[in-house]
């Protein structure tokens, strides 16, 4: 994956200072890492990572391009999206957003980004929870490959129910017309954009998104997420 404006080698010294600073700790166990890993070695070699990289064949033309997710929704996993998602725990998010550049990084090495997009909220929904979680990793992921983020140019306009309970069908039909283009729609026009989500089931939302983006002439979406769910249906 190719960076932003910053240079590399810059990025690097910036974050050894951040890190000498502050030195990292470990998102699933909350050790002290090695600089520049989110991960201590321990975990890294027992965590759910996806043996295969989720969905990175080229996808429907409509849809999303590339589809890539580092880790399966499962056990400390689970726990921490559940815990940035639900209990506030934004100090979470760097980390995760470092373990989806990493996995873009590794599985899309070719692709370059204009712009990095999170799948929006329903405003109902946002203003229960006070936050949008995939903006946040949008925002984290935007700053570590320095490219700008946009977190208003979709919008959802209806809430739909939760993904992961629905079958595939039932998960197409929810996200029909659930997803706009909003603002300045020329923002997308031409562009190549990381779409941003914390964790994937089908991809329906993704390709909804997707979609919509491609609707106001997005060139190329891949999308990336912390965590894939493994529906049985
Ligand atoms: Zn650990």
């Amino acid at each position: 994956m190719r960076r932003g404006h910053l240079s590399d080698t810059l990025r690097r010294a910036l974050r050894a200072l951040r890190d000498f600073i502050f030195p990292p700790m470990c998102l699933f166990c909350s050790r002290e890492t090695l600089p520049g890993n989110s991960v201590c070695p321990d975990c890294a070699v027992t965590l759910p990572w996806l043996n295969e990289p989720f969905g990175s064949t080229v996808r429907a033309a409509d849809g999303c391009d590339c589809l890539v997710a580092p880790l399966r929704y499962e056990g400390r996993v689970r726990e921490a999206v559940w815990r940035m998602k639900f209990r506030g725990e934004t100090q979470l998010i760097p980390g995760l957003a470092q373990l989806c550049v990493q996995a873009v990084s590794d599985l899309a090495p070719q692709e370059i980004f204009d712009l990095v997009v999170p799948v929006p909220l329903h405003r109902e929904r946002l203003r229960e929870r006070g936050y949008n979680q995939a903006a946040l990793l949008a925002r984290a992921i935007g700053k570590e490959i320095g490219v700008p983020v946009a977190e208003k140019v979709l919008v959802k306009h209806k809430a739909s129910a939760v993904q992961h309970t629905l079958s595939l069908d039932q998960r197409k039909e929810n996200v029909k017309g659930v997803y706009s283009l909003s603002g300045n729609v020329d923002q997308v026009k031409g562009k190549r954009v990381l779409l941003v989500d914390d964790i994937v089931t089908s991809g329906c939302t993704a390709d909804a998104c997707a979609k919509v983006l491609k609707s106001g002439q997005a060139c190329r979406v891949v999308a990336v997420c912390v965590a894939h769910v493994e529906n049985k249906s």
